[in-house]
């Protein structure tokens, strides 16, 4: 059986008080909200923080607030059973409630929250493994070792992003709070992420990430299609988010398309994205556009089934997306 290391656990009640003791204990604590990705990667010893803050005794991340029209205020404490059963969110924003509603299992969704999974660490077949089988292979530079074993002449990591609610919030264009002791600070959640598997994020070591803000639905719709060995639960091995605008003739005036699970950050396929605008939906126009997107995608042997299979579905996944916001339009 793998057990915990020892650590000290502190449960702050209000956001005030977590950011005060995270600024205090300094960069060894960590922050824990539902623990479903930090606690197995704390029994494998992929990190060992000697200080715990607990977030779950605080009300304030938990609430979820605004309208279509004004947009969406969502608490990073808020679950992912909840989001993926929110009316609202189902129906103006059903990537974000299909995405939620693919993580994990039930038992997890109803711990694992939304700013957990934004900030989930970053994966790799070589990592995400216990402490003896990494061991056994010399470690790797991501923990304990020098060497990429992915790619072994490569300076860096490239571990995958792997949160299915990344490429989401990257197309619907949210935006994240993250709060410290000394101020706070909201940004799009595109500038969240990081091109690095080591440190795949801008957020500094005291900060904590306190809401999502989803900008008015606006006419946006939006879809999630996630490719997983495993239908019944699994992380995704390519995530295909798209949100599209159209006029009432069907033209396309806004377009977002963002691929999940191809690197160490949810990759925009803006390119591609542009040749919808101006255009109306068909067959052909889709076709192009899920062959450009799919060349954003440059996965690598480091997750689950064959490179080449992985990139041969990705412009089958897109076709799919945007096949399924045409024919919703027409509907
Ligand atoms: C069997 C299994 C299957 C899974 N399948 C999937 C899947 O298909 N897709 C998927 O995306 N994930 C999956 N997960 C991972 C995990 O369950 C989810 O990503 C979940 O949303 C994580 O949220 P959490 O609240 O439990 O995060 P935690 O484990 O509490 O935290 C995760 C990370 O975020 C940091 N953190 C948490 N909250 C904050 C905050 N407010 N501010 C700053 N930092 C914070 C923590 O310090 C930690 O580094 C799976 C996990 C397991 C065990
Ligand atoms: S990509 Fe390389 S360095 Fe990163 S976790 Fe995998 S093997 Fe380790």
């Amino acid at each position: 059986m793998l057990r915990l290391p020892p650590f000290r656990y502190l449960a702050p009640r209000t956001v005030e008080q977590a950011v005060e003791l995270l600024a205090q204990e300094g960069e060894q604590a960590m922050l824990v909200a539902g623990g479903t990705d930090l606690y197995p990667n704390m029994k494998r010893r992929q990190v060992t923080p000697p200080v715990l803050i607990g977030l779950r005794a605080i009300t304030s991340l938990k609430t979820m607030s605004g309208s279509p029209e004004q947009g969406l205020r969502i608490g990073a404490g808020v679950t992912l059973s909840r989001l993926a059963s929110h009316p609202l969110v189902q129906e103006q924003y059903p990537a974000l409630a299909t995405a939620a509603a693919s993580i994990s299992t039930p038992q997890l969704r109803n711990m694992g929250t939304l700013g957990g999974n934004l900030l989930l660490e970053t994966r790799c077949n070589y990592y995400n493994q216990t402490e003896f089988w990494r061991r056994s292979i010399g470690y790797c530079m991501k923990k304990d070792g020098d060497v990429c074993l992915v790619a072994p002449g490569s300076p860096r990591c490239w571990a995958i992003s792997s949160a299915d609610t990344a490429p989401v919030l990257v197309s619907l264009d949210a935006r994240v709070r993250l709060v410290s002791a000394r101020g706070e600070r909201v940004l799009p959640v595109r500038e969240l992420f990081r091109d690095d598997g080591l440190v795949p994020y801008t957020r500094a070591w005291d900060e904590m990430l306190t809401e999502v803000l989803l900008p008015p639905a606006d006419g946006w719709r939006s879809v999630y299609l996630k490719l997983r060995r495993r239908g019944s639960f699994d992380f995704p091995i390519l995530g295909v988010a798209a949100a599209l605008r159209l006029r009432e003739d069907g033209t396309v005036i806004g377009a977002r398309l963002t691929l999940g699970a191809v690197a160490s950050h949810p990759v925009e396929a803006s390119e591609a994205a542009g040749l919808l605008l101006g255009q109306r939906l068909s067959p052909e126009l889709i076709d192009e556009v899920a062959v450009t997107a799919a060349k954003r995608a440059k996965p690598l042997d480091n997750a689950d089934l064959t490179i080449n299979y992985r990139k041969q579905v990705t412009p089958v996944f897109v076709r799919r997306a945007l096949k399924q916001l045409m024919e919703e339009s027409t509907e």
